[in-house]
């Protein structure tokens, strides 16, 4: 079976005043389907333009993306959007839920963009909810919610179309240390359970130690810690 993700001399550079700095540079990079891994690397080092370009929102300059072993440059960005919204989840530091729907609506609107019917969708994200311990909040909207709700939210919304490939962008960054330990701990959960593949960038040791895999960046490149 294809890899769930992999990137091959992958090159990413912005231009930056009168130079400009080189993100990526010949990266290489797979995660297998089932597959965890956190990626541990200081702030500017390129986590979140990896995961863009992981989840198809920026195009490499150099190299190819391949989800599910498909080589994606080449695709239109109608298909790029296509992938991304039936193989990809989603988790950013700010959770971008809709604040004028409940958390079950939040969770289920993208299975009915997709094409499920109300009640297949809501019957979906209320499990997932439940299963991240938020079943007494279905009906409450994103601004009666602690951050930590937020972003477990935000999680269930993410897995609600059974992505093959789970993107988490410091999806605990602003939170306290306790309420992180405790949402990352349902994330955790959730991704083993569900058998996704996952690419989660955090700055916490602790927490990345839940995952198979720590990879980290360095000059460039996605290099693997032990
Ligand atoms: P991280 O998520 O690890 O903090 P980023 O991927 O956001 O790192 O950024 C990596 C580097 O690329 C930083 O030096 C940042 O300033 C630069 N960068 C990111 N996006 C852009 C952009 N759109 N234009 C110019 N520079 C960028
Ligand atoms: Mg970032």
């Amino acid at each position: 079976m294809a890899p769930a993700l992999a990137l091959v001399g992958v090159g990413r550079r912005y231009t930056q005043g009168e130079g400009h700095i080189e993100v990526l540079r010949n990266a290489d990079f797979v995660i297998e389907h089932g597959q965890s891994v956190a990626l541990v690397a200081p702030s500017g080092s390129g986590k979140s333009t990896l995961l863009h370009l992981a989840g198809l929102l920026e195009h490499p300059d150099d190299g190819e993306v391949y989800i599910d072993g498909r080589a994606t440059s080449k695709l239109s960005d109608a298909e790029r959007t296509r992938i991304r919204r039936l193989h990809v989840g989603f988790v950013y530091q700010f959770h971008h839920l809709l604040g004028e729907f409940t958390a079950l609506e939040n969770v289920a609107l993208p299975q009915m963009i997709r094409g499920l019917s109300k009640k297949e969708a809501n019957a979906r994200a209320g499990d997932l909810l439940s299963y991240l311990g938020l079943g007494h909040r279905l009906t409450h909207r994103p601004a009666e919610l602690s951050g930590g709700e937020q972003q477990r939210v935000a999680i269930a919304r993410a897995l609600a179309n059974a992505p093959r490939l789970l993107l988490a962008d410091e999806p605990t960054g602003n939170l306290d240390p306790r309420t992180s330990a405790h949402v990352f701990g349902a994330l955790t959960e959730l991704v083993h359970a569900t058998g996704v593949a996952a690419l989660i960038a955090t700055h916490n040791l602790d927490l990345a130690a839940q995952m198979d895999r720590r990879v980290t960046l360095r000059d460039g490149a996605i290099v693997e810690l032990a």
